[in-house]
């Protein structure tokens, strides 16, 4: 059967690194995008340049019609889903709560929370084996900073973060006997733009001390535990919440 992966927010970081190992794995792979076509063309490119099938659809997952209509466009160019990876998310400039707005609360859950339920929703009803799917696999990207807090003035990410959590133990026992694995994975400090949209590009180097590994972590090194999640090796394995982190 042929396997095709939607990767949110597949145009840079996390969700790039993703894609290009998921199509070397011999996935057909549509990365979504939200404004930047220009890096999701990068990424398209090197995957053909390298022999593999992808492509790329502009689409905001916090609308609900952007994420219907993604899954209408991948079905037409590559065929039934059957993995998802839920890895657009957003993190906005450090600031302590009594300075957030519900503005901002607004748009770190819409993308964060709102954005993967839509795409999960969309997802199952192609998967699931009772409405005639043939199974598949979902890798939420949650973070570390769900179970530590978030110390450094991303409470609002942080709480976002911890509904990824438990949207993946509630959504994996409720898919199971569908056909449809969700496991999540738990980043620490990562070396990618997120960083930089937050406000503060030098993070990951400041936070590492606090790291066991006393380093920052690479896209490729979480993306590998994506693919693993999304295996067969992983055949057994739902509901669980994998800290890819230094042992942070
Ligand atoms: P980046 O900022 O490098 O990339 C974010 C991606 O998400 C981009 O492709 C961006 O598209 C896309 N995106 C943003 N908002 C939307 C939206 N509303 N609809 C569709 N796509 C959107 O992020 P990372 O690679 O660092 O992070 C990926 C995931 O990993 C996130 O969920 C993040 O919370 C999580 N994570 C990251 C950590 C880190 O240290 N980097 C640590 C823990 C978790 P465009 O390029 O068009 O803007």
């Amino acid at each position: 059967m042929k396997k095709v992966l939607i990767v949110t927010g597949g145009s840079r970081g996390i969700g790039a690194a993703t894609a290009r190992l998921a199509a070397e794995s011999g996935y057909a792979v549509c990365i979504s995008y939200l404004r930047d076509s220009a890096a999701a063309s990068t990424v398209v490119d090197g995957i053909r340049r390298a022999g593999g099938e992808a492509v790329a659809f502009a689409a905001d997952v916090s609308v609900e019609a952007e994420v219907v209509g993604l899954f209408e466009q991948v079905d037409a160019a590559l065929g039934p889903v059957t993995a998802l990876v839920n890895n657009a998310g957003i993190l906005e400039r450090h600031m302590r709560v009594e300075q957030m707005d519900a503005g901002r609360l607004t748009r770190v859950f819409a993308t964060n929370v709102i954005g993967s339920f839509l795409c999960a929703r969309e997802a199952v009803r192609r998967m699931s084996a009772s409405h005639g799917g043939a199974g598949g696999a979902i890798v939420n990207l949650s973070s570390v900073a769900s179970r530590l807090g978030s110390p450094d003035e991303y409470v609002d990410y942080a709480a976002s973060k911890g509904a990824i959590d438990s949207f993946t133990l509630g959504l994996a026992k409720e898919v199971a006997t569908d056909g449809i694995r969700v496991n999540a994975v738990r980043p620490g400090v990562i070396y990618t733009d997120i960083h930089a949209s937050g406000g503060e590009p030098g993070r990951v180097d400041r936070v590492k001390a606090a790291v066991p590994m006393q380093r920052g972590g690479t896209a490729e090194e979480v993306a590998r535990a994506v693919l693993w999640l999304l295996s067969d090796d992983a055949a057994y394995t739902t509901g669980a919440l994998l800290d890819v982190a230094g042992g942070r």
